[in-house]
């Protein structure tokens, strides 16, 4: 079965948000950006709306609801101010390693307390001297007796500075790479637990992203994520997991860039007609539909893979990748349209392309889901080029490479590799009528699992 249709539900969960971000959220957007206000009363609200940790399961007090449903209520909070919908969010980034991994304890003493009251969680992987290269990050950890003892800084976390606990990566030696990785749950009141600067930021100012100065900090075993040594694999499940979000935010970005330049191009006036009338101003016009569409489709499939069990990297890299890009360019067309006024603060595009940047670094940057999603694409193209499938990706995400000839194929494995691997100096051709696959899968082989 296929179908683009939503239910009643979340019908009803896309009314209770347009409603709240239309009535609560849109009309200190503005002045919160501007005063670089934390949006806590906010979130309260939200909270008690039940529009908060929405994937927290219900056996935890939670909604339970499924990352579409997630995705639907993100886009409408975004639609109203991105940088109040990553406070939000950053909850559920913050929970995803317990939800994916933790114990039964620490599912009800973290998870559960998200729900009883309107707190914060934050999610700390990055630090100074680590964003995209995760497996390199410093923060140490060693045994002594029972306890862990955790050194190190993290930066750039958002909601650092009012949350309760964090979701916190360290490694036990940085030269095992991402193998010394271990994922803790620490409480932020927690001996050793500081909190650094706040960042003053282009955009998404209503956030706050601050770093954790972890200073010999004290924590049993049992705060320990998913087995020590598999903290990698967490960051990774829940980088997997979140991007369809990110797009999710993207796409609300893109819907509102949109409306605010249609409007505006049905009332501004030059050479005597509406500019909406000049090919030019409709061209961006057009290409914003079709990026808000894609976006939202792509999110939609990222969010439902995941609902489906079949969580897949690479279509939730495509998402994140093309949401991301689509909002600063949208965002930047919108500010185009409106010409002059779109730069200043009178107006709301300037805002929409500041807070849009940020969607291309945070969670992976742009180039790190086009290494995630070419490094697979490379990979798939030498299985098929032996004859073998991906191991990555499921059935139907992606369409077979162009079919090399049925001679080619019924060659002997030690044939093709000579045809693949020519001796130096002996560079051959692909053979007439090669497909690119065949070529790519010459230089394809480290990255083949
Ligand atoms: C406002 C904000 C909020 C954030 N919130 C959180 C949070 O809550 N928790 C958290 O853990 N982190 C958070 N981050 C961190 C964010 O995830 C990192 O900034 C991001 O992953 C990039 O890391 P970096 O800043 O160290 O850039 P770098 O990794 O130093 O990258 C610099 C540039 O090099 C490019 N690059 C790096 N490696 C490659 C490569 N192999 N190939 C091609 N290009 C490459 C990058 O794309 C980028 O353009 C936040 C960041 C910001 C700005």
């Amino acid at each position: 079965m296929y179908g683009f249709d939503i239910t009643e539900e979340q019908k009803g969960l896309i009314d209770t948000t347009r409603r709240f971000t239309r009535e609560r959220i849109i009309p200190v957007a503005g002045q919160y950006d501007e005063e670089e206000k934390f949006p806590e009363e906010l979130f309260h609200e939200a909270h008690a709306l039940g529009l908060a940790n929405l994937e927290v399961p219900q056996e935890y007090g939670g909604m339970g609801l499924s990352c579409l449903d997630h995705c639907l209520v993100l886009e409408e909070l975004s639609y109203g101010c991105v940088g109040i919908q990553t406070v939000f969010a950053a909850n559920m980034l913050g929970s995803m390693p317990v939800i994916l991994a933790g114990t039964e304890e620490q599912k009800q003493k973290y998870l559960t307390g998200l729900i009883n009251e309107p707190i914060f969680a934050a999610y700390a992987c990055s630090e100074p001297d680590a964003g995209s290269d995760v497996a390199g990050l410093s923060t140490r950890y060693d045994k002594v007796g029972d306890e862990y003892v955790i050194t190190g800084q993290k930066r750039w976390i958002t909601n650092a500075h009012a949350a309760r606990w964090f979701t916190v990566l360290a490694t036990k030696d940085k030269a095992l790479k991402h193998k010394g990785i271990t994922c803790f749950v620490i409480d932020a009141d927690t001996p050793g637990v500081k909190i650094g600067r706040h960042e003053k930021k282009l955009g998404q100012r209503a956030s706050y992203t601050c770093d954790i100065l972890l200073e010999e900090v004290r924590v049993p075993a049992s705060a320990v994520i998913g087995g020590e040594g598999n903290g990698f694999k967490v960051a990774m499940k829940t980088f997997d997991r979140s991007r369809p979000w990110i797009a999710a935010g993207a796409a609300g970005v893109i819907r509102r860039a949109m409306d605010e330049s249609v409007a505006y191009a049905k009332e501004r006036k030059t050479f005597g007609v509406p500019i909406g009338q000049h090919q030019a101003i409709q061209i961006m016009l057009a290409d914003m539909a079709v990026k808000y569409e894609a976006t939202r489709l792509l999110c939609h499939k990222a969010a439902w893979n995941i609902d489906q069990g079949s969580i897949d990297s690479v279509v939730s890299a495509y998402a994140k990748v093309f949401g991301a890009d689509s909002a600063m360019e949208v965002t930047t067309d919108a500010v185009q349209i409106f010409g002059g006024y779109g730069y200043t603060r009178e107006y709301p595009v300037e805002k929409l392309m500041r807070d849009a940047k940020l969607l291309q670094i945070y969670e992976g940057t742009s180039q790190i889901q086009r290494m995630v999603i070419a490094r697979n694409a490379l990979a798939r193209c030498a299985a098929w080029a032996r004859g073998g499938r991906s191991i990555r990706s499921p059935p139907g995400s992606h369409p077979p490479p162009p079919k090399i000839g049925a001679s080619r194929r019924s060659r002997s494995t030690s044939s093709a590799r000579s045809r693949v691997s020519p001796a130096p100096g002996s560079r051959k051709q692909p053979p007439s009528g090669g497909s690119s696959c065949w070529r790519i899968s010459r230089r394809a082989s480290p990255c083949t699992p």
